[in-house]
């Protein structure tokens, strides 16, 4: 951490203004290489927390790069705690390339992805999910889940998991008499005391981990398909759900070919939409697959929106797909109701069924109604009760949980204290994975990794 890293943290192409990042004990030697202020004072970097106008300029030639307002930041009230130094360039490729190659020939190294952020955990400003939860501000799928990512900024869930580890140093404790005095081992009193706390332990545990599946449907959002026969009205139904909601459209690049993700917004839930091979745009996906890979396909999402025409219903084929999917997570849409035409819908009694018109917006917030409360299947509550939204914290959460019950179990069989402090240890090392307090180098490269360059 010794070198002063930059990086253009706006994303790429054009915009009103791009930022170049620049973070290190040298940051302030490098921009006074690269900026000329426009008001001619000398003192200029001892003016922090600042915008300065003036120029970027190739500290070797001279020459003038863009017109740019740069910003000091000294340490350590800044994003990394160290100097930094932030340029606004013009928002295009060309100037920020070139004041980017004037930073780096002026001692500045390349950033590597989520470097900045990693600096902000290593030197203490932020603990681990504070770190995670910058990822998932900035790719949030609805206010909601904005607001899970920002309590966890906040650190919500390191007060809850410190709490924890602090109950668990007790127990730690209660143990460490008797393994300085092992001829005593543990009293029954004491012993019964242990047990107590290891049993809250394990409850405040289990009460995080039920918040997970909340989170992840905050976080990652509900893998939708919007399947049925041709014609049925997919489209149209799904225009008509975007015309109600605000839909965010993400490009997911890096692909083997880029995938565009629709993000539906329904009541703070996101459903994603999965472009199952183009399964949308194809619109005869049984005839040109079969009916086995559809069936695989649809098993592979959270929620199935499977659309019938009111005046045909349910075919053979449809039967054939609906009979193969998980009721739980099935709706059937019966579409064009406007239509008064209809057919007897038969065999398909136990899935959930709403009646609605794409075209008139008729019966849509039925189905809206449905939706939340087939994904949520009642346990899933507001974005405030979720505390734990990630797999990796929940995977950590049950490791502790799994050991606490080691510790329950080897204390009523009377195992000796220094076995049982070892449980106890594993406990509170498994939920310091959490907080970062006991990663390994391995870990981080693989949490940052996710992050872009420039964060
Ligand atoms: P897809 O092939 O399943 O995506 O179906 P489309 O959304 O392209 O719709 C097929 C046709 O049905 C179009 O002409 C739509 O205008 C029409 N359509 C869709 N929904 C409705 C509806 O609720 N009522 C009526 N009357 N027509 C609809």
């Amino acid at each position: 951490m010794d070198d002063t890293i930059a990086a253009i943290s706006t994303p790429p192409g054009e915009g009103g203004v791009g930022i170049i990042r620049i973070s290190g004990k040298d940051a302030f030697q490098v921009a006074r290489k690269v900026f000329r202020p426009a008001a001619r004072r000398k003192d200029w970097l001892e003016d922090s927390h600042r915008l300065h106008y003036g120029h970027v300029v190739d500290g070797r030639t001279g020459r003038v790069i863009d017109e740019v307002l740069l910003t000091v930041m000294k340490a350590p009230r800044t994003y990394t705690r160290e100097n930094i130094v932030e340029i606004n360039c013009h928002g295009g490729m060309v100037p920020l390339r070139e004041a980017l190659r004037a930073v780096l020939a002026a001692g500045a190294r390349l950033a590597e992805p989520g470097e900045f952020t990693k600096r902000a955990f290593l030197n203490g400003r932020i603990d681990l999910t504070q770190a995670e939860s910058v990822i998932d501000v900035i790719r949030s799928k609805t206010e909601a889940s904005l607001r899970v990512a920002l309590s966890q900024l906040e650190g919500r869930l390191s007060v809850r998991i410190g709490a924890v580890q602090d109950k668990i140093l007790g127990l730690l404790a209660g143990l460490e008499a008797a393994i300085d005095f092992p001829e005593d081992d543990v009293e029954e009193k004491t012993r019964a005391q242990l047990t107590e706390t290891a049993r809250e332990i394990i409850r405040e545990l289990e009460k995080l981990i039920e918040t997970a599946a909340t989170g992840k449907i905050y976080r990652e959002g509900i893998r939708t398909v919007i399947a049925g026969r041709p014609n049925v009205g997919k489209s149209s139904l799904l225009n008509a759900l975007l015309g109600q909601e605000r839909a965010i459209v993400t490009h997911i690049p890096g692909t083997t070919r880029d995938v565009i993700e629709e993000t539906l917004n329904v009541r703070g839930i996101p459903l994603v939409l999965v472009d199952t091979a183009g399964l949308r745009e194809t619109q005869d996906l049984v005839e040109r697959i079969g009916v086995e890979k559809a069936k695989e396909l649809l098993a592979g999402a959270d929620l199935v929106l499977y659309v019938v025409e009111a005046a045909v219903g349910v075919t053979r084929e449809d039967r054939e797909i609906l009979e193969a999917l998980d009721r739980k997570k099935t709706i059937l849409i019966v579409n064009k109701i406007d239509l008064k035409e209809r057919a007897e819908i038969h065999g398909t009694a136990d899935l959930p069924r709403v009646e609605v018109s794409a075209l008139s917006g008729e019966g849509l917030e039925v189905l809206e109604e449905k939706i939340v409360d087939l994904v949520a299947g009642g346990r899933a509550g507001s974005p405030e009760s979720v505390v734990v939204s990630r797999a990796r914290h929940e995977d950590a959460i049950s490791r502790a949980r799994d050991h606490m019950a080691d510790f329950l179990v080897a204390a009523g069989a009377g195992v000796p204290a220094d076995i049982l402090s070892i449980d106890a240890r594993n406990s509170w090392e498994a939920l310091g994975e959490i907080t970062g307090s006991t990663v390994t180098e391995d870990l981080l490269d693989r949490i940052f990794r996710d992050f872009c360059i420039g964060k």
